[in-house]
């Protein structure tokens, strides 16, 4: 009897097992992308130079990041598929598993590390207010009382809201959307990051960004906030370290951002 619970017990607890090793493998994130052959990131198809479509292509330096990490984690930088994502959506469809990670030009802020976690920072940007030439606005702060388009959910809305609290926000859902009411004259500025303001003026000249930086905002890479996704994360961080000592970030900033932002400030 003694032996016949004892092999009971024995059993159980190798199908106990058994069953929490498949559960580990099932939500080990890394693994899934490997079995699939595909990695799947959310980017922006809006915000040159990181994520923009010119001639049919979609471009830019958060796409190389993207493949980058596809070749590091599955041999073929190929092996990569983008889901365009906005700054509305990108945390929901990170979240539902639409996408294994997001690229997208992604600040890391205290609040959105409550929902997502994020990588080590891969760029660096800053708040800056981009005007048409000629316009006699000089600071932030002349901002309050007019009208400035802002992209709803970035850093660039909460910033402006805290540095010139009396403007009147010309809120839209994209970057692209964003730009065409500045270009319809629907707004005296508009306020975002220096980068992807320098991708406009790379295009439109008659507009400038103004020499001040109101933040410092290092860019991540998202991922879902669980134990699935720390093997990815693990991953992403040791490229992002590599990336930077071998100098391949600076590599890409200077391809992507050649004028250094101080360029377009005249
Ligand atoms: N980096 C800023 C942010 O994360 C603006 C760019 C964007 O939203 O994509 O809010």
């Amino acid at each position: 009897m003694f032996k016949k619970v004892i092999l009971c017990l024995v059993l159980v607890s190798g199908l106990l097992l058994c069953g929490c090793t498949a559960k580990k493998e099932k939500a080990n994130l890394l693994s899934t992308i490997k079995k699939r052959g595909e990695l799947i990131v959310g980017v922006k198809f809006d915000s040159k130079p990181f994520g923009f479509v010119e001639n049919g292509k979609l471009q830019g330096y958060d796409i190389d990041i993207a493949h980058l990490l596809a070749k590091r984690i599955l041999g073929n930088e190929n092996l990569v598929r983008f889901v365009e994502v906005t700054p509305s959506n990108r945390i929901s469809k990170l979240n539902s598993g639409e996408v294994d990670m997001v690229v997208a030009t992604m600040t890391i802020t205290p609040s959105r590390l409550e929902v997502v976690d994020f990588s080590l920072p891969y760029f660096y940007a800053g708040q800056a207010v981009m005007i048409r030439r000629g316009t006699a606005i000089k600071t932030i702060s002349d901002l309050n009382g007019r009208r400035v388009v802002i992209v709803l959910g970035t850093t660039g809305e909460t910033s402006l809201r805290y540095f010139a609290p009396e403007v009147i926000l010309q809120g839209y859902r994209s970057y692209k959307e964003a730009f065409a009411g500045m270009l319809r004259g629907r707004a005296e500025a508009m306020s975002a990051d220096d980068a992807i303001l320098a991708g406009f003026v790379m295009d439109h000249p008659e507009f400038m960004l103004l020499p001040q930086r109101y933040t410092q905002e290092g860019y991540g890479v998202a991922f879902r906030k669980d134990a699935a996704s720390a093997s990815l994360k693990f991953e992403v961080n040791n490229a992002i370290a590599e990336l930077r000592k071998k100098g391949h970030l600076n590599q890409l900033k200077a391809k992507w951002l050649p004028l250094a932002s101080d360029n377009l400030k005249k």
